[in-house]
């Protein structure tokens, strides 16, 4: 199954006060049914808080939210279609595999199911997650990554809505998440629900979500596909959040069909960037450039823009890839990153003089 266009969650203006601190201010979020949408920022910033008020645990002060075009803003957290996976899995540790995915089935007031349909859709769970052969163990007797299946088909036995994911990955050692990440995605994608979750890691915000919004001192700074967020950051904020970036200050001075033109003390020449600059001659911008974008040379560029100098003064190797932190007569220090796809080259080295250089469509203007 696959998203489609319809909303299945909407947040409108919703609020958490804490005493008197702004915990979620004024959210306003669509998330499309089968979509995965990541909450993603650093700590204190409200993603939980909003998690939790969708969950139900947490009352809005203000705002209202809806799933499938209903206001369950005032539904009590058992009654409304979501349910959501904690971090710690929260497994019943006396009760086996199958009987931990059972126990929500056989909650169910309103359409009481049957032991052999009990039975029926346990199993149907447990092969999705592929714990078919585990049902009679206990939560103990289980590797971490098995624990978190079992928790996810617990989680959608009920068939919620909106499933609700807190740091999914939170528990497990970094090899196993990206794993585990890819692996809940299948699943996830193969029920078709539509899914909230809440991480700190921008790698499994980017690995699994379809969209994902960074969230700061409350706010929603920025909502896009992992490759608009980290391609076309809207603030220094989410730039330096999202991978590694160099920010420099700079100013407009010259605004072309083409191109548009920017000075900044750290270069001799001018900064260009694609025509397209929200802002008059003489303001104040900033201009980011990721690593990986940056060419390294040891023979000054031809172009007339979009260049600097510096000394190579540390570099970590990183097997697949080398990061080059090069010094500006100015002292600040900016990154490149170069592959190592070729064991013989002859490599630039520590204290080589370097000129970095990237084209007008790399630079991304910042305006906040
Ligand atoms: P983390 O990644 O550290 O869990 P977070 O982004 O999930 O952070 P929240 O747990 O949503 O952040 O907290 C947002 C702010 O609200 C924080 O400043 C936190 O201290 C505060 N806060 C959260 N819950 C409560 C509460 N029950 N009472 C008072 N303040 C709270």
């Amino acid at each position: 199954m696959t998203q489609s266009n319809q909303p299945m969650l909407e947040i409108r203006q919703v609020s958490k006060q804490f005493g008197g601190l702004d915990a979620v201010k004024e959210v306003n979020l669509s998330i499309n049914k089968g979509e995965i949408f990541a909450l993603l920022g650093g700590s204190g910033c409200g993603k939980t808080t909003l998690l939790r008020m969708l969950a139900g645990f947490e009352t809005p002060s203000a705002g209202a939210i809806f799933i499938d075009g209903e206001d369950i803003s005032q539904v009590p957290p058992h009654r409304r279609p979501v349910n959501m996976m904690f971090q710690s899995y929260a497994l019943f540790p006396h009760m086996t595999v199958a009987q931990n995915v059972a126990f929500g089935l056989k909650q169910e007031k309103k359409h009481r199911l049957s032991k052999p349909e009990i039975a029926n859709k346990v199993s149907e769970l447990l092969s999705l997650v592929r714990m078919q052969d585990f049902a009679e163990r206990k939560p103990d007797q289980l590797s971490g990554g098995q624990r978190q299946r079992v928790a996810l088909a617990r989680s959608l036995a009920k068939k919620p809505k909106v499933l609700l994911l807190d740091e999914p990955m939170g528990a497990l050692d970094k090899k196993l998440r990206s794993e585990m990440q890819l692996e809940v995605v299948d699943i996830i994608e193969a029920v078709g629900v539509t899914c909230v979750m809440v991480t700190h890691d921008q790698e499994e915000a980017m690995t699994m979500a379809n969209r994902i919004s960074v969230m700061h001192e409350g706010e929603i700074m920025q909502v896009g596909t992992p490759s608009e967020i980290y391609e076309f950051p809207n603030s220094r904020h989410t730039a330096e959040f999202i991978g590694s970036v160099n920010i420099f200050d700079a100013e407009v001075t010259q605004l072309e069909t083409h191109y548009s033109g920017l000075t900044c003390s750290d270069f001799t020449v001018p900064i260009q960037v694609e025509a397209g600059i929200n802002a008059p001659i003489g303001a104040k911008l900033a201009v980011a450039v990721r690593p990986e974008k940056i060419i390294m040379s040891r023979q000054q560029p031809e172009a007339m823009s979009n260049w600097l100098t510096g000394v190579v003064e540390d570099i970590a190797y990183l097997g697949g890839h080398s990061v080059y932190y090069v010094k500006l007569s100015n002292g600040k220090r900016v990154m490149s990153v170069g592959t190592n796809n070729d064991r013989h080259e002859q490599k630039v080295t520590w204290q080589d003089q370097v000129y970095l250089h990237w084209s007008n469509t790399s630079a991304v203007v910042l305006y906040q």
